[in-house]
């Protein structure tokens, strides 16, 4: 199947600082990808950058055949992210903390909320019943636990109606027996709803055990591209091997 995000020698530095040294790689539909690499190698600067949060310096993410303009968050395209501290407005309940995953960027959300409409209600609601959280939909989000929160922001990246999903380590702010459950429910919408999941990741065995492929970045350069079946305890070594400009 052809790619549905392709990202070309993707390049950005902050001030001397190289987080980017001319990333390219292509998801496709359905393809559940973990992302490895020591901390402070540029994965949350790469997801950033195909977001459209932060400008690359030069290259390229498409989704399809449209180049997604920086700053622009959706970019005319639809790339949905995930947090690890889960960014949900504490005092707002579940539903409309997912229908504000139909908004754009923040501003305004407030006073925008009560005009949705009834089809952004109903999806918002699928959503819902998507991470078994319908029950929840009246709640405050404040009032959930961890892993009901990460399972809330997912149902508002799916009420964007995603092609790619970038979950920026997922599952790091939750204890491991919620984390499977996490990346369980990224595994089946990638499978189910033929989006693609990119998942930051810190634990290799958990990228092992639910990736279909393992991307590796270090220092800014991709230095491992492989199905994770085939992700040896030597490459892994490599990959984490400390850097001297760390
Ligand atoms: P990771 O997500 O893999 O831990 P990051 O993308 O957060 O890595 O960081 C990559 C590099 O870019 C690091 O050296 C980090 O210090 C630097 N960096 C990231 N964001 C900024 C920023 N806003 N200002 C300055 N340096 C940054």
């Amino acid at each position: 199947m052809s790619a549905v995000l392709r990202v070309e020698s993707m390049s950005k530095r902050f001030g001397e600082r190289i987080a980017l040294a001319g990333v390219s790689f292509s998801l496709r539909r359905g393809e559940f990808v973990g992302l490895l690499g020591p901390s402070g190698a540029g994965k949350s600067t790469l997801f950033r950058c195909i977001a459209g949060l932060e400008r690359a310096d030069s290259g390229n993410a498409l989704l399809g055949e449209q180049v997604l303009s920086p700053l622009h968050r959706h970019g005319g395209g639809r790339i949905a992210m995930v947090f690890q501290q889960f960014a949900l407005v504490d005092r707002l309940s579940v539903l409309d903390n997912v229908l504000a995953g139909r908004l754009g960027a923040v501003p305004a959300w407030r006073g925008v909320l009560r005009r949705f409409s009834h089809e952004d209600r109903m999806l918002a609601m699928r959503c819902l019943e998507r991470v078994s959280m319908l029950d929840y939909a009246q709640q405050r989000a404040d009032r959930l636990s961890g892993g009901q929160k990460q399972r809330v922001a997912i149902a508002r990246a799916l009420a964007q109606k995603p092609d790619v999903i970038l979950a920026d380590e997922p599952i790091a702010s939750l204890d491991p027996t919620l984390a499977g459950g996490i990346l369980d429910l990224l595994r089946s919408i990638a499978k189910s709803s033929d989006v693609a999941v990119i998942c930051s990741l810190h634990q290799l065995s958990f990228a092992r055990e639910y990736s279909d492929r393992v991307i590796g970045i270090r220092a800014g350069e991709i230095v491992l591209d492989c199905d994770a079946s085939s992700l040896d305890d030597e490459a892994a070594k490599r990959l984490y091997r400390l850097n001297a400009t760390e």
